[in-house]
């Protein structure tokens, strides 16, 4: 974690002047992409994505399918001027981590039995960034599944939660993800609580990471809410 003279946290307020425990605002859309099987396009503040979903379909080389099971795909993409030092365009090894633990978050949610002999390919393209873009991919990933139509056991819920300041913080923007004490996302299904994703860097006590699971499963009852809008306004 870099070290920076600013301080992120004057007074209680964030420097956008989000209290420690508030979400920027959200917008969510599915349906964006009509090529796509489901699509989705979400926001949290800045950081924008759009996830495109295609499949079930046949899985070619066949030498790659299962023959029990869907597998399922994930490539998260940063585009070149998402952010304000370009981004050297292609995959990188950060890339190739995210598309890693994204499938890991979402697999769980998804009945891949259902559909042998098949892949089901989703794309994470990043259009802006300004923090937190693995856990809103996930976010608009789960919006493009459900877009698809294809069967889930639940929405997947993801949001970031850190440290700053000694202050424990969720939904970290940019600045606050490179400067944070700590930098915690988290995935997880809103019904079960089943925790798909969890990953950290920093240093943080055990108590402050339970703290702050708790802290994600309580506030991504927002998150659950907006993407069930999402969906229900496809449809209005
Ligand atoms: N970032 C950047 N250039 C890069 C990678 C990341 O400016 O090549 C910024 C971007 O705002 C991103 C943040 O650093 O959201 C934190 O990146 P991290 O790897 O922690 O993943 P994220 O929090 O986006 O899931």
């Amino acid at each position: 974690m870099m070290k920076t003279d600013e301080k992120l946290i004057i007074n209680g307020k964030r420097l956008d002047g989000r209290k420690p425990m508030d979400i920027r605002e959200i917008e969510m859309k599915v349906g964006v992409i009509p090529n796509a099987n489901g699509s989705a396009y979400v926001r949290f503040g800045k950081t924008t994505a759009f996830a495109a979903v295609y499949g079930p379909r046949e899985l070619i080389p066949k030498h790659l399918q299962e023959p029990d099971k869907a597998i399922l795909r994930c490539y998260y993409n940063m585009a070149p001027f998402s952010v304000s030092d370009r981004k050297r365009p292609g995959p990188d090894r950060r890339a190739v981590e995210i598309s890693k633990v994204t499938k890991l978050a979402i697999e769980p949610a998804l009945f891949l039995e259902e559909f042998p002999e098949t892949t089901i390919d989703v794309y994470i393209d990043i259009i802006q960034a300004d923090g937190s873009t693995r856990v809103t991919g996930i976010n608009a990933a789960s919006l493009a599944l459900a877009d698809a139509g294809i069967p889930m056991r639940d929405l997947i819920v993801a949001l970031s939660g850190g440290k700053i300041d000694d202050t424990l913080i969720i939904d970290l923007c940019g600045k606050e993800d490179n400067y944070s004490e700590a930098d915690i996302p988290i995935a997880f299904l809103p019904n079960t609580k089943e925790i798909t994703l969890l990953q950290m860097d920093g240093r943080i006590t055990p108590q402050e990471v339970k703290d702050t699971i708790r802290n994600i499963l309580k506030a991504g009852e927002q998150v659950y809410k907006k993407q069930k809008e999402a969906l229900k306004n496809r449809y209005k």
